[in-house]
């Protein structure tokens, strides 16, 4: 099969594409024909170096596609279905593996394109809004990196909670699909605290989820009404340094918490009930799926680039079947 690969860390370079061995699955693993898969930041990070893999490595975790054999052991699924999963092992290519309990069996009505789109960052922005310290009516939160991928469905999931959304982005055109996915304010990274005060009668926000990490953690706090959360789920800008609890109490009792999904779909139900919920609202149209682009398999490193860059609004997909 077709696959990336990369034989040690770095840039966007080391991911070349590669003809590797099929995948045998073992036992409780199903092997699946990948037919679009999820790009994800934490990709970039594990390339990168940031967080250590073993090498080499095929990456990528989500992708969506048709069941093509099963391990011993497994029962209930069979070949032929449709099915996505965060857990693959080297989702970057034609085949892959995941364990039969990481399977979700996918709506006629989501596309495996979809499915391999929303299924990460879809499940990430419903345990974000729904569980971390759910959002409920009256709440105002403020959402970093707003336009991203998962920022554009967490608004969407925030409103559908009854809360008020304050999204920041850094161009225009990122503000405005901000609110186009709802938000009720959209701001940029200068003086993000003065904003969010300024916009809440000096009060601040219940909520701070935040993405970017070493750059605006302190402008998060800031922004944090008393007793307030602080959701810090990514870094994109860097890892936030060393950090004195003493501050959450001269700040205002507040919370902070940093978040992982698999934590938050940690049993077989949990992630059926979050997975159920994200593809069931797509199907039914109430959550708009913004895919940015779809990519064949060797633009992988292309993908890293503008994801880095900034240069994405929503998902960025690869299509294995695609020609590149
Ligand atoms: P996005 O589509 O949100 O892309 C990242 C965005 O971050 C950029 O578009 C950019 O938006 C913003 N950003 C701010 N500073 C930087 C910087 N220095 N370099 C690059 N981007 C920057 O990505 P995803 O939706 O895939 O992921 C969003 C975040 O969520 C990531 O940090 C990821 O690690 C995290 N995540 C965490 C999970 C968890 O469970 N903890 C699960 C899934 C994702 P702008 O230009 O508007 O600033």
């Amino acid at each position: 099969m077709r696959a990336i690969r990369m034989h040690t860390t770095g840039g966007p370079e080391v991911l070349t594409l590669e003809t590797v061995p099929d995948p045998v699955p073992g036992p409780g693993q199903v092997l699946v024909r990948v037919e679009a898969v999820g790009v994800n930041f934490i990709e970039i990070y594990q390339r990168s170096g940031l967080y250590p893999i073993a090498l080499p490595s095929i990456p990528g975790s989500e992708g969506a596609g048709t069941v093509v054999a099963l391990g011993e052991g497994v029962t209930g699924i069979t070949p032929g279905a449709r099915v996505a999963s965060v857990a693959f092992t080297g989702a970057y290519a034609e085949l892959a593996l995941a364990p039969a309990d990481a399977l979700v069996p996918l709506p006629d009505a989501v596309s495996t394109r979809q499915a391999a789109a929303l299924m990460l960052q879809g499940m990430t922005a419903h345990y974000l809004a729904c569980a971390t310290r759910p959002l409920a009516p009256g709440d105002t939160c403020l959402v970093l990196a707003a336009a991203g991928g998962v920022g554009l469905l967490l608004i969407q999931i925030a409103r559908r909670r009854g809360a008020r959304v304050i999204a920041c982005a850094s161009s225009d055109d990122k503000r405005a699909r901000a609110l186009a996915a709802g938000a009720d304010f959209a701001i940029g990274y200068d003086a993000i605290a003065d904003e969010v005060r300024r916009l809440t009668a000096g009060a601040g926000v219940a909520l701070v989820y935040d993405s970017v990490g070493r750059t605006t953690f302190e402008a998060s706090l800031a922004s944090l009404a008393r007793r307030g959360t602080l959701v810090l789920f990514g870094q994109a800008s860097g890892p936030v340094p060393p950090f004195d609890p003493q501050e959450l109490n001269r700040r205002g009792s507040l919370f902070l918490t940093r978040p992982k999904l698999g934590d938050y779909t940690a049993t077989r139900a949990e992630l059926l009930e979050r997975a159920g919920d994200v593809l069931g609202w797509v199907a039914d149209e109430s959550l708009r799926l913004t895919i940015d682009r779809e990519l064949p398999l060797s633009a992988a490193a292309q993908a890293h680039t503008l994801l880095a860059s900034r240069a994405t609004s929503g998902k960025l997909v690869l299509v294995p079947s695609l020609e590149g």
